[in-house]
């Protein structure tokens, strides 16, 4: 199964990526997460990212696009895979096609989570993540089980710098502005679905079950 799960930040995408790739056992591939490690291990694009990332902007397509070819072209990824927060511009979703299409695995659909601004600002402002394991809990709907602590690795957890309310205002800005063309090409191509984002992550989730069978996806 090769999906792209889409969505304004706090909408519960990675929430819900984690839980389609461990019902498929497929991986999943964050850009988010992936630019936060590198930024983590000061890598050089680590440090050119970092400048986009604490603004809510979006770092240019080129360093995100090459990054997300080189975790596709990994050998866990041939029998699927779901992309979290990728692509999120029109040239990313074009470079993504067309990598896919020459490799002879095209996307199967692209899920969008569909939630209202409120709710996101007040999700995001809850969110607590584990540094080191990048597991995301939210303090009302998802705490840990010891306050502060990750359930998985024990880590003490953090609120991410770009959850900052005046961070997310922007990000979410950014994606109203970017997401319209990225949602018009999948529509165009019939691989975009709507699924509506509010409430609890289990209910979710049996949403995007359906979906996805619904689709006919099994493999
Ligand atoms: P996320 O964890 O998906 O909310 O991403 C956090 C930040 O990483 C974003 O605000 C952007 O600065 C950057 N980022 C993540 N994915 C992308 C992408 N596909 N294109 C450009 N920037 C991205």
């Amino acid at each position: 199964m090769r999906v792209v799960l889409l969505g304004p930040p706090g909408c519960g995408k990675g929430t819900q990526a984690q839980k389609v790739c461990q019902e498929w056992d497929i991986p999943r591939i964050s850009t988010g997460d992936i630019l936060r490690e590198m930024v983590r291990d000061g890598r050089d694009v680590g440090l050119r990212a970092k400048e986009y990332m604490v603004r809510g902007a979006l770092v240019p397509d080129e360093i995100v696009l090459e990054l997300v070819i080189e975790k596709l072209k990994e050998g866990n990824a041939r029998q699927g895979f779901v992309l979290d927060g990728f692509p999120r511009t029109l040239p990313q979703a074009r470079g993504l096609d067309s990598f896919l299409q020459n490799a002879g695995r095209p996307l199967d659909l692209v899920l969008y989570f569909d939630v209202d601004p409120e709710t996101l600002v007040r999700r995001l402002s809850a969110r607590r993540i584990c540094p080191q394991c990048e597991t995301v809990y939210n303090v009302i709907t998802n705490p840990p089980e010891e306050e502060g602590r990750c359930d998985v690795c024990r880590s003490e957890l953090l609120v991410r710098e770009d959850d900052r309310e005046e961070v997310v205002r922007r990000r979410l800005e950014v994606f109203e502005e970017e997401t319209g063309s990225v949602r018009d090409f999948y529509l165009s191509r019939g691989l975009f679905f709507t699924v509506d984002g509010r409430g609890g992550a289990l209910e979710v989730f049996e949403r995007v079950k359906e979906i996805l069978r619904k689709g006919h996806i099994n493999g």
